[in-house]
């Protein structure tokens, strides 16, 4: 195996259990890795005062060129294959059933979530007997078939066809080219179902893996507040919330999203499930926009998904203002007494950012407004302790008054 030796002093991180080693850890290789290959990571030790004077291991990863260089796979001395997926898989989901979301046949789980489960640059979501599969590293997308081959151990005959998707999200330099297609099965059944709900799960258009998975939780407790209410479900892409709000007894549901597609999805998953119900509407058009041209009072439950505003930390103010504007907008023209349903992907965005930016919305709006929930992403993506950046999805539920 070929060898990756760290500048000294740059092994903290990886003592931390932190899994990436950046460029500017590394002092030399013992030969140029390729893009994707397993590499054994070593630590400089001093010995006689020479700061070089030894290496000892630290980590096998995945070599990639770029700034994150070595995704780490293990801190021990282990080889990656077949058992060592299948080890990961099986605790993967020994996580899922402790938390009593695997049902057997109706199922709709995140499986592996990257570094949340210490498979950095892997995700699998699982939709009743098809998983798709989603590589974001060089060394996980030559790892492909090996990994299907353990998920197919892992998950038994629930499992019956699975589809990989990296096309969008592997690193465009590395030129592997477009690399969609079933590497178990085919043909599979697109309905799913969420806590008894159906949808459609476009994995071949359709935006990441297909479905949001990470809002299942989120979307249970909007049903909770949906009974009677005046819903508008504000970047809905394939719908869930509308749906939710719908079974939860809401007077009037209407779905908004930019992209045609999206609303497309929406309808197709509202017809699924209620068909022919005249409560449900969708609207293709730009949020701001809608935000702008609706009547005071027109809803009284208002949801706030908007896609990542920041996708790195140099967008982070601009992201803030962005939330803010967003937030501003609905909580000037909510109804006396209306619920809203708040939230933020952007990884950059930390839970305080957005408290700050809804905060800042509250104020300009001159509305009162009390936190009533403080949501998150759910059990099915984990966050590693030692790798914080794995923390994403936060929303607040507000009453305003
Ligand atoms: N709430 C959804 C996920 C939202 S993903 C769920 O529960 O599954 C973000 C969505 O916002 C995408 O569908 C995208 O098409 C849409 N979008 C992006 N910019 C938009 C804009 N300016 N106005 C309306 N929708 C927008």
């Amino acid at each position: 195996m070929k060898q990756v030796f760290l500048k000294y002093g740059k092994e903290e991180s990886l003592l931390r259990r932190h899994p990436w080693i950046f460029s500017g850890a590394i002092h030399h290789f013992s030969e140029e890795p390729e893009e994707g290959e397993v590499v054994e990571v070593l630590m400089a030790r001093p010995v006689d005062g020479r700061k070089y004077g030894d290496f000892e291991f630290a980590a096998v990863g995945h070599y990639q060129v770029g700034s994150i260089m070595v995704r780490v796979l293990s801190f021990e001395r282990e080889t990656i294959d077949e058992a060592f997926y299948e080890r990961r898989l099986q605790s993967a989901l020994q996580v899922r059933k402790a938390a009593g979301i695997v049902v057997d046949g109706e199922q709709s789980f995140r499986l592996v979530h990257g570094e949340g489960d210490n498979l950095a640059g892997l995700v699998i979501d699982i939709y009743g007997k098809t998983a798709v599969m989603q590589a974001h590293s060089v060394g996980m997308h030559m790892e492909r078939q090996m990994i299907a081959e353990a998920l197919k151990k892992v998950m038994g005959d629930q499992l019956l066809h699975i589809y990989y998707k990296s096309e969008t999200t592997l690193p465009f330099k590395a030129g592997l080219g477009q690399e969609n297609g079933y590497l178990l099965g085919g043909n599979a059944d697109d309905v799913a179902l969420e806590n008894g709900l159906k949808f459609h799960v476009d994995w071949l258009r359709g935006q990441k893996t297909g479905f949001f998975v990470d809002q299942r939780d989120n979307r249970r407790l909007l049903e909770q507040y949906a009974k009677d209410r005046e819903v508008l479900n504000m970047f809905c892409y394939t719908g869930g919330f509308s749906f939710y709000a719908m079974r939860g007894g809401a007077k009037l549901v209407h779905s908004v999203d930019s992209s045609q597609k999206a609303i497309d999805l929406t309808n197709a998953n509202v017809e699924l499930n209620f068909p022919g119900d005249a409560r449900h509407q969708a609207f293709a058009e730009d949020a701001f926009k809608f935000l702008d041209n609706m009547k005071d009072g027109a809803y009284d439950l208002i949801i706030l998904d908007p896609p990542a505003f920041a996708k790195h930390r140099d967008a982070l103010r601009n992201a803030l203002k962005g939330y803010s504007r967003l937030n501003q907008k609905a909580m000037e023209k909510i109804r006396k007494g209306g619920i809203l349903f708040t939230f933020s992907c952007s990884q950059v965005v930390t839970k305080d950012n957005f408290r700050n930016a809804v905060f800042t919305a509250a104020a300009a709006a001159g509305r009162n407004v009390r936190i009533l929930h403080q949501l998150h992403q759910p059990v099915d993506h984990p966050i590693n302790i030692y790798h914080p950046e794995g923390e994403y999805l936060k929303g607040l539920v507000l009453y305003v008054e």
